[in-house]
């Protein structure tokens, strides 16, 4: 069982006594910001010259400052710009201005884990990564819960790096939920395992063959992405809320039945082999160097994926159709380009 941490194991005024800079303020680091400054933290936002984020941070009445500047004057530091940057931000604008023992946070391990920054050895170097996307983190927190968290600590130089990463965790609210004790390495290939085989590359692709089938076989596409897309959201919920049980317990016997016969003849043995694969990838670093390489040279390969899936039938029509829908806020249909997963 794996160790779980509450509100009551972590000492607040820990990080309350430290200046802590966070830089980038989008999904993470806006949710990171607004937790720590309403629960007693001094707070400063690190951001690039011309940055896009700045009016936003400062509208919320937080001090915004250089990366250079924000880092040279913290006790902690929290990076919290997009993993294919951070290795760039912290050679040219983190690392030379870090204070001697300041500490280092991170939302995710990729960087570490995969080596792309290599902190010296006198600073604290820990991860406290909420388990949903920053827009959640914060909302739970202004409305008295948390989202829950997993912390690690990868370098311990001070000796209480566990009681200062602790005190974070809970200063942004993960705490009223839980703190789960990992690892780096668990962290970083246990999530990008998840996102890649099963919540956004498995089910991405589950969605396509399912759509290209009834659509292939002469059914109406609106028809095919009410079956295959729009209803999985129900069926997410029911799984999030009781496990597959519920979902099971909840259709009918026909859908139940169909569920134990047809879906081991859909996803077979021979996909969990691939799943294996997409593990070793992961594990052995290869998968990291093939989207820093890809990043590097401008996402060319990142560019035309994403077009390619823009481009698949199913999105036009669901465009059209959600425009029907009275539930669906404009807002909710027009996201812009990110990550949450
Ligand atoms: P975002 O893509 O939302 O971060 C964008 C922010 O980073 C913007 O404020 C942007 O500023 C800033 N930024 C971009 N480039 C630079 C730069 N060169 N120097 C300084 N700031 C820069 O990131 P996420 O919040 O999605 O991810 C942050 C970390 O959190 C990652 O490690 C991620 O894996 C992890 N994580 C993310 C989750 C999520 O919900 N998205 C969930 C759990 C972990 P500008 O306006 O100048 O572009
Ligand atoms: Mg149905
Ligand atoms: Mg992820």
């Amino acid at each position: 069982m794996a160790e779980l941490f509450y509100d009551d194991d972590a000492d607040l005024s820990i990080i309350q006594s430290k200046k802590v800079a966070v830089v980038g303020y989008g999904s993470q680091g806006h949710a990171h910001s607004l937790n720590l400054r309403d629960s007693g933290v001094d707070v400063t936002v690190g951001l690039r010259e011309g940055s896009a984020s700045r009016a936003k941070a400062e509208n919320q009445g937080l001090k915004v400052a250089t990366v250079a500047e924000a880092v040279a004057g913290a006790d902690v530091v929290v990076i919290l710009a997009p993993d294919q940057v951070q290795r760039h931000v912290y050679r040219d604008e983190i690392e030379p201005n870090l204070k001697d023992g300041a500490a280092l946070v991170f939302g995710h391990g990729f960087n570490i884990r995969f080596g792309y920054i290599k902190p010296a050895a006198g600073h604290d170097v820990f991860m406290v990564a909420p388990k949903g996307p920053g827009h959640l983190v914060r909302r739970e927190y202004v409305d008295g819960r948390g989202v829950p968290v997993i912390v690690a600590v990868e370098q311990d130089a001070s000796g209480s790096a566990w009681a200062l990463a602790l005190s974070y965790a809970k200063a942004i609210g993960g705490l009223r939920a839980a703190g789960i004790k990992t690892t780096f390495t668990e962290e970083t290939e246990t999530d990008l395992f998840g996102e890649q085989a099963v919540l956004c590359g498995g089910v991405s692709q589950l969605i396509q063959y399912g759509f290209e089938t009834l659509t292939e076989a002469g059914y109406q596409p609106e028809v095919a992405y009410f079956e295959v897309l729009h209803e999985l959201k129900l069926i997410v919920d029911l799984i999030w809320e009781g496990g597959i049980t519920k979902q099971r317990w909840s259709v009918s016997d026909t859908a139940e039945y169909g569920d134990y016969v047809s879906g081991p003849r859909v996803i077979t043995p021979d996909v969990k082999a691939n799943m294996g694969q997409v593990l070793a990838d992961i594990q052995s670093g290869a998968f990291a160097e093939r989207f820093i390489a890809d990043q590097d040279a401008g996402a060319p390969e990142f560019t035309a994926l994403r077009e390619a899936g823009q481009n698949h039938p199913i999105e036009p029509v669901g465009r059209e159709l959600r425009k029907l829908f009275a539930w669906v806020k404009p807002s909710d249909s027009d996201y812009t380009e990110g990550s949450a997963a």
